[in-house]
Parts: C-alpha cells; sequence; structure tokens
C-alpha cells in the first residue's frame, strides 16, 4: 500500500551527509521511500499523521543470541565475567532448549526489538548438536516473517569444544565439519536473498574464531563462504582472554590469526572487539571489516567498551548489537543505543589527566553524538550487512519508526529530535514500517497479545530450569 506519513516534527536520517531531513512528510510506493519534503495526500494514499512524532531509520541489529531472551539475570552468572558466566548461564542451559521454548524465546527477543524500532535482524545462532531434533533456523526465518522484519541468520557452529566430548549429553556435542558446511550450503540454497533489499539473509557464522574450528577449518569456511556469496560473522576480542588464548595457541594477537585464516575483508563483522591493540585497529581498518558494538553486554559482563573513536578513524565499519538477553537483560535497540551514546563519552572520559601531567582534555563530551549513534545503528549497519536500507532518503527501503514522544520524560526538551536515543526507556510507537509494511500500528504489534506471551515466557522459564537440573 502506497503511504504518506505527514507533519514530523523531524526527521532523523541516518546520513553521515546529511543527518537532519528538513522535510516533515515521508511518501513510500510500493515499499520504497519515493519522495521527501512537504507533500500533499494523493486520492487513495494512507496517511499516517505524525504530528509530535519524530522518524527514524529502522534499526539494524548486527548481533545477537534470540535463545537466550529466556535466561535473562539468570542467578549463577549475573555477577560474574565473561569466561565464568558463558559456563553458567548459556551454556549451562542451551541443551536444555527444545522446540517450544526455543520459538518462545525467538519470539520474545523480535517483539522486545520491533517494538524499540528495530526492522533488521542478524542472530548469531550457534545452537546446534549433532542430529538434533528441531530446525533453529527454520523457527528463527518464520518467527521473524510473522512480525514482518528482516532477517539475517548467522549460522554459528563449532567442531571442537574446551570439554570432554564423549563425556557431555549429546545437546552439547560438537558438529562434524563437513554436515556443518553442509548446512550453511542448504540454508543459503534455501533462504539467502543476494539482492539488496532481501528480508532473509544466510551467513557464516562461527561461534569464535579463536576456538571453534581448527585452523583449517577455519580458512575453509571463509572459502566456502565466498564461494557462496555470502558474509563472515562472529564473536572476538570481547575480553583479555583473547589476547591470552591467541598468543598461548598461536603465538599472535587474534586479530593476526583471523588474518592468516583469511577471516578478514569487507565482508566480515566482528561482535565486540573491546580490547584491540592499536595494530589489530590499524589492521581492521585497512582490511575495511566492521564491528557489532554491543555495549549493554559489555558493560553487563564487565569486559569494557569498545573505542569506537579510534575504530571509525582507522576505516572500521561501526555498527550496534545488543547481543544475547542472557548478558543484556534489555535486548532493544533504544536502550541499546542511548548507551552507547553515553559510554563512548564515559569512556573518553576515563582517558583524561589533569593538564599538569600532560592531559589534553577535560572529559569525554564530544566523544560521540546522537547523530553519530543514530547513524552506527541504521546505515552502518546496513552497510555491514550489504542492505539498502537504514537510510531516510528517496530510493531507500521504507524502513521507518516513528516515535510518538507523549510521555513527560520527553516533556521539556528543547530538541525532540533526539528524544529516542538520549531520553533512554522506550518511545511509543505511532507507526514502524518494513518494506512500506506496517508492522507495528499506534503502538501495537497486530496480533501479538504480549500478556500471553508473558504467561508462555514464565512457563518456558520453569520447563528449562528443570531441564537443566536447577530445579
Ligand atoms: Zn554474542
Amino acid at each position: 500500500m502506497n503511504r504518506l506519513i505527514k507533519n514530523c516534527t523531524a526527521i532523523m536520517t541516518g546520513r553521515r551527509d546529511e543527518p537532519r531531513s528538513p522535510a516533515t512528510d515521508i511518501r513510500i510506493e510500493n515499499g520504497i521511500i519515493t519522495e521527501m519534503g512537504i507533500l500533499v495526500a494523493r486520492p487513495g494514499e494512507a496517511v499516517t499523521d505524525a504530528r509530535g512524532c519524530v522518524a527514524y531509520p529502522g534499526w539494524v541489529n548486527t548481533h545477537h543470541h534470540l535463545f537466550q531472551s529466556l535466561l535473562k539475570g539468570e542467578p549463577q552468572g549475573l555477577n560474574q565475567s565473561l569466561s565464568a558466566w558463558l559456563a553458567s548461564t548459556p551454556y549451562r542451559f542451551r541443551g536444555a532448549f527444545e522446540e517450544d521454548t526455543f520459538r518462545i524465546a525467538a519470539r520474545i527477543g523480535l517483539v522486545e526489538l520491533v517494538r524499540s524500532g528495530c526492522t533488521t535482524v542478524a542472530d548469531h545462532h550457534y545452537l546446534y548438536w549433532p542430529d538434533m531434533p528441531f530446525d533453529g533456523a527454520a523457527i528463527l526465518f518464520d518467527e521473524a516473517e510473522k512480525l514482518g522484519v528482516r532477517f539475517v541468520l548467522c549460522r554459528g557452529g563449532a567442531t571442537q569444544t574446551r570439554g570432554l566430548e564423549q563425556d557431555l549429553p549429546t545437546a552439547l556435542r560438537p558438529e562434524k565439519f563437513d554436515s556443518w558446511m553442509q548446512d550453511v550450503e542448504r540454508l543459503t540454497g534455501q533462504y539467502h536473498q543476494p539482492q539488496a533489499d532481501a528480508m532473509r539473509r544466510v551467513v557464516m557464522a562461527p561461534t569464535t574464531t579463536l576456538h571453534s574450528t581448527t585452523p583449517q577449518e577455519l580458512r575453509d569456511s571463509a572459502r566456502l563462504a565466498r564461494a557462496l556469496g555470502i558474509r563472515l560473522h562472529s564473536h572476538l576480542s570481547e575480553t583479555v582472554d583473547y589476547l591470552d588464548a591467541a598468543r598461548a595457541k598461536f603465538g599472535m594477537t587474534p586479530l593476526q590469526f583471523c588474518a592468516e585464516q583469511e577471516w578478514i575483508g569487507e565482508d566480515v563483522w566482528f561482535a565486540h572487539l573491546v580490547k584491540l591493540l592499536p595494530e589489530e585497529i590499524a589492521l581492521l581498518g585497512a582490511a575495511g571489516s566492521g564491528i557489532a558494538h554491543c555495549p549493554q553486554s559489555n558493560a553487563r559482563l564487565g569486559s569494557g567498551i569498545a573505542d569506537l573513536v579510534s575504530l571509525e578513524q582507522a576505516g572500521v565499519k561501526i555498527s550496534i548489537g545488543v547481543d544475547g538477553a542472557a548478558s543484556n537483560e534489555a535486548a532493544d535497540m533504544q536502550s541499546e543505543t542511548h548507551a552507547a551514546w553515553q559510554l563512548q563519552r564515559a569512556r573518553k572520559g576515563m582517558l583524561a589527566q589533569p593538564h599538569y601531567a600532560g592531559g589534553q582534555f577535560e572529559g569525554g563530551g564530544d566523544a560521540a553524538t546522537i547523530e553519530d549513534v543514530i547513524r552506527w545503528g541504521t546505515s552502518g549497519g546496513a552497510e555491514i550487512l550489504g542492505l539498502a536500507t537504514g537510510e531516510l532518503r528517496p530510493g531507500m527501503a521504507a524502513d521507518i519508526a516513528v516515535y510518538q514522544l507523549d510521555d513527560p520524560r520527553y516533556f521539556g526538551l528543547h530538541d525532540m529530535a533526539i528524544g529516542p536515543v538520549a531520553c533512554g526507556g522506550r518511545a511509543k510507537l505511532k507507526a514502524i514500517l518494513c518494506q512500506g509494511r506496517m508492522i507495528v500500528d499506534n503502538d501495537a504489534i497486530p496480533g501479538m497479545d504480549c500478556a500471553e506471551l508473558g504467561q508462555q515466557a514464565a512457563e518456558a522459564v520453569k520447563r528449562l530450569q528443570h531441564r537443566a537440573g536447577v530445579r
């Protein structure tokens, strides 16, 4: 349906060259933005009255683990750093997932994201074991399609485990490399759409580059990905443990190791990149690789905060991901971008020194603007994924979030345009469009009963606890 979004108080474009549009109205025809300006409704055109609203591009979330949506605030891992937390929470529970609980988890995470203005979701899905009884990828694509969002399946997996394989329960055993790669080929054939306005994509995504496979397998996975025309994604350098492990196992830095296995380039993006040496930042920038910056998860696990300013200056593409909800109890893009804005400033402020000790600046108030954060969370992610979304301008896919700023938290703002990021919390949504289709209308997802989902979630948490032997 063709639509006119009319009378926006402000429009943030996600663009670098013109982050704010002087337009008040956006015309959408056949899923594409065709005109922006002061426009008059045409006969037969649906009109969304956006008075008191600000429009942003739909957020592009570039790193998540949707299955973790039922593992929020899990007590054993709540106060642990990454390695201990991995053992306590996601790894302890992952074998407990069944088809039902997995589907409910995926639905919760996707609904949370949509309700934060997100229209593109890349999920790093690594819940795999040999002969597993359900097809997680099919469930993820199905749930995303029901909500009407773009979905990028980053097909995780591992051929190695740090435990003793023969002693592990079936649901924790690693896959064989050949069957894993065959599944990537199957998924690519079945779901992957190469075009720029794709609703479905597949990505090669070993769970970690350092620990999941042998170096030869890692190289082979990169070669297969490029032969299939799909992108590459993994976790990297989330904590100092990556530096220790890469030195102990391979005698080099984590990035050097990836580069040696051909896991670097414009088609590669890594989640986290918190602990990088200067030469690693230069290497990533020269290769044109990208980062999925996950500030809330990095803060929650106490890993640190990635240096986006240096990364962007070096030429690294920047995007934002919420990461799994087992290390981020609010996996939504509004709180994530709010955190990104504040934590870049806090990070720089921590480096400030007094003048008498050679300091050059007082604090980090200039480390990230709202416009920077919006660009990272929209067009930055779209560029990394190779999708024609994330910007509000004619010719782009009509993925648009229209926030209605009628909550007292926005009263008194001198610049309404910054409200959805600067004020924190969740803004009410007048509408969200994805490829021109209305997927949220007056703050509701058509057909979605959130109270019922809450009940299903509570029951699913009990089932998971029982199956994991917690209670
Ligand atoms: Zn992750």
